[in-house]
């Protein structure tokens, strides 16, 4: 179902191998080479700009109605095309063809919702006193790029492409040099459906070549940027040269804090799905678990056993978990593995590579818990982002608000109780720009999404998303 070579679609057109050099994509699962990606250079990103240029002040001066539509036509023959779009991603990334399925609808819910918003745009009167008349019109920026990472490809493309097009902006897209396929494939359909060439472009490449080329070029006046933090900082210095706004979603170590008064089954099941969802590489993954030191034990037990259950394999066969997208996340991993026990920490279940049968050569890792674990350990500050949940027992709950808080991250956090003030005070305590409470993954397009602290800032989804897009002109006139 893939093809052999995937280009840059620049005007709505698949670039040619023969411009450039390619790098390779391969299967996380089994170590075989997928498909040649074209590695484009500062000439091809400047030609993306230039074909975004060009196909602004049509779509800018467009009806919003008009591009409503041509984006709600889109999510259409996005989900006409689920099989293949989730395919591509699967295996591509490694994750079960579930969650890639999952990934595809959301993809298709971007452009819905903020195509229902595209005709819903407008500025506001401004009392300016008898004789005055004043009023301001939003506009968009123009040209906006995209930096998206290789845990989520299509739908981190959606949440940033979706509201700045809707908005009347035109987008350029660099895909992570790991997961193109399906980013290349989704941009053709776009100009299948409708949206005109230009509006939506997508150069692959390496991060160095393309992405950098991308941030500096002068033309390009708004940046969303999702990735780590240091390349968060880079983009942040590269944007500063032409003073392009930037939202920067990063990364994050959130805390998933497990009262004595929570339904323990739900917050189990729970506990276990936010570190193990996409094989724990998730920006919001529930990697540090507090849990009330009454019911640790027994809450421990009930994660050894959960994953201890896990089934890895290739994703496109749907297993419980997949493999590590990458070569170096997958080596990333396996140090912080070692570095937990060096650190005193116990791997209670899992703690090392796994190797499944009849995929030797692939990347997986066994689901991880850690306990005794105390905050400062590095398993508790840094990142690991791979299914490995460090877990630290807490007493009272402002104990368990400062360890939370105890990090230079901030971008979500999960609460399981049944206690509501208790609820409600904690999450009004936590550094973070998320907290979902008796379900770690509550919230979605609707709900605005973004970190504090090192996790970054700005924020996604949710309506006003649509208004980072946009500039506001002032316009008053005596009468
Ligand atoms: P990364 O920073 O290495 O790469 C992200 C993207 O930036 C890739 O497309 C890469 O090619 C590009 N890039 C690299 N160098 C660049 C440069 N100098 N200029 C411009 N672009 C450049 O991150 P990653 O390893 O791909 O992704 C994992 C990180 O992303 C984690 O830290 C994770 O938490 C974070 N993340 C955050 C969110 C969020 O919404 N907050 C979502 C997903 C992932």
């Amino acid at each position: 179902m893939h093809r052999e070579y995937y280009g840059s679609i620049i005007g709505g057109k698949e670039l040619p191998a023969a411009r450039t050099d390619t790098m390779d994509s391969f299967d996380p699962a089994t170590g075989k080479r997928l498909a040649r990606i074209q590695r484009a250079g500062a000439d091809i990103v400047a030609e993306a700009v230039e074909s975004a240029e060009q196909a602004l002040p049509a779509w800018r001066d467009a009806d919003g109605a008009d591009r409503g539509r041509a984006m709600r036509r889109l999510a259409d023959i996005v989900l006409e095309n689920l099989d293949l779009l989730a395919y591509l991603e699967s295996i591509d990334n490694g994750k079960p063809l579930r969650e890639a399925e999952g990934d595809v609808r959301l993809t298709a819910g971007y452009y819905e919702y903020y195509g229902g918003i595209a005709d819903k745009i407008h500025g506001e009167t401004v009392p300016l006193g008898p004789g005055f008349h004043s009023y301001t019109r939003v506009e968009p920026f123009g040209v906006t790029a995209h930096i998206v990472p290789w845990n989520a490809a299509l739908q981190q493309t959606a949440r940033g492409v979706a509201p700045a097009i809707a908005g009347g902006n035109v987008a350029v897209v660099k895909p992570a040099e790991d997961t193109s396929m399906a980013v290349v494939e989704f941009a053709r359909l776009a100009v299948e459906a409708g949206v005109p060439p230009g509006v939506i472009n997508v150069v692959t490449g390496l991060g160095a070549e393309a992405g950098a080329a991308l941030v500096e070029h002068p033309r390009v006046r708004r940046i969303a940027f999702t990735g780590s933090v240091p390349t968060g900082q880079s983009v942040l210095r590269a944007s500063a040269t032409h003073l392009s706004p930037v939202t920067l979603e990063l990364g994050g170590k959130s805390p998933n804090i497990v009262f004595a008064d929570a339904d323990l089954d739900a917050a189990a099941a729970g506990s276990l799905a936010a570190i193990n969802f996409n094989a724990g590489q998730v920006c919001m993954a529930g990697s540090r678990l507090l849990v009330h030191r009454s019911v640790h034990d027994e809450f421990v037990s009930r994660l050894v056993a959960g994953d201890r259950a896990v089934t890895l394999g290739r994703g496109v066969d749907n297993p419980g978990m997949g493999p590590i997208t990458t070569e170096k996340q997958y080596r990333k991993i396996l140090d912080y593995l070692d570095i937990g026990r060096s650190e005193g920490a116990e791997a209670v279940v899992g703690g090392g590579a796994a190797v499944v049968d009849g995929l030797e050569d692939g990347r997986f890792v066994q689901p991880t818990v850690f306990v005794n674990v105390r905050n400062d350990m590095r398993i508790a500050q840094e990142e690991i982002f791979g299914p490995v949940l460090s877990v630290i027992p807490f007493d009272h709950d402002d104990e368990a608000v400062a360890i939370a808080n105890d990090t230079p991250y901030g971008l979500t956090a999960g609460l399981w109780t049944r206690d509501l003030s208790r609820a409600h005070w904690v999450a009004a305590q936590i550094d973070a720009g998320q907290v979902s409470i008796n379900n770690y993954f509550a919230g979605g397009i609707r709900t605005p999404f973004g970190g504090y602290k090192a996790s970054g800032f700005g924020r996604e989804k949710g309506p006003d998303a649509v208004y980072h897009y946009l500039q506001t002109k002032t316009v008053s006139i005596q009468i």
